[in-house]
């Protein structure tokens, strides 16, 4: 069995987050990048399964700039075997993700491909989604847990106020959540290994897709600043003050 996980290239979950002086997005010069963590579950439930013997290749794919290659060695480090980065300077929206990643599925034909459940810089939530639905293949978003056998991919998914079981027939689209695992960390001599481990570079013109942008965006802003409280000396003053200052109830 051959599994494809995709791996995004995001601002660090560990960096505060600042609005560019111009509005136009997120700044990003200078920042500390780093895999997507969901992707990293992604990955590791990918290492998991061949550790397992139930998967023999693990393929990382990631689609954007040059320096994703970084976080390709990341996924290599962990245990992937090989990697491929679609390489575009352009915006990767989640439908010129699920774009790219179809096309790299109709070259490499895995049976599952793992993607995280949402990036945290676009917070989309809609790339695997929309990659089941290009491939017309079954997904299972949001697992919490994941088991392999007879072709089948059994998903656990936490909702509300309990669990819920699917099963897919391979080939899937499966989504990770937070509580699937905990990812490990490359250990020096896999990152050592992982330099010599093959990352395969292509565009989306030699792929033959279309990966623009679809939407603009309009303004990124911050939000307002929190004015100081007010202490209140009774009840009463409270709801005066909620009524005729605040205005919030009648
Ligand atoms: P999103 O729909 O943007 O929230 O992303 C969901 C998941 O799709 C991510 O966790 C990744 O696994 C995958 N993904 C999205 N964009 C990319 C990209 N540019 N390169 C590789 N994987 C991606």
């Amino acid at each position: 069995m051959k599994i494809l996980a995709a791996v995004k290239r995001v601002v660090d979950y560990n960096v505060r987050i600042r609005v560019a002086s111009d509005e136009s997005g997120v700044e990003t010069n200078g920042v500390k990048m780093s895999m997507n963590p969901f992707d990293e579950i992604a990955v590791e439930a990918g290492v998991q399964l061949k550790e397992a013997g139930i998967a023999a290749e693990l393929v990382v794919v990631s689609i954007g700039p040059a320096a994703c290659q970084e976080t390709l060695k990341t996924a290599l480090a962990m245990g992937a075997d090989r990697a491929l980065l679609v390489e575009t300077e352009v915006e990767v929206q989640p439908l010129a993700a699920a774009t790219a990643i179809k096309a790299i599925v109709e070259r490499e034909a895995p049976d599952l491909v793992l993607l995280g459940k949402q990036a945290i810089d676009d917070d989309s939530n809609q790339t695997g989604q929309m990659l089941a639905a290009l491939l017309d293949w079954p997904q299972g978003t949001f697992a919490s847990g994941l088991n392999i056998a007879d072709g089948k991919a059994t998903v656990t998914r936490e909702i509300d106020g309990g669990l819920e079981t699917l099963l897919l027939t391979l080939p899937a689209v499966v989504s990770t959540d937070l509580r699937l695992n905990t990812p490990r960390y490359a250990t020096l001599p896999n990152i050592m290994k992982a330099k010599k481990k093959p990352i395969e570079r292509s565009t989306p013109e030699e792929l033959g897709i279309d990966i623009r942008p679809r939407q603009k965006m309009l303004s990124v802003s911050e939000p307002p600043v929190r004015t100081g409280g007010v202490m209140v000396a009774s009840a009463a003053e409270l709801v005066d003050k909620l009524r005729n200052a605040a205005k919030v109830i009648p």
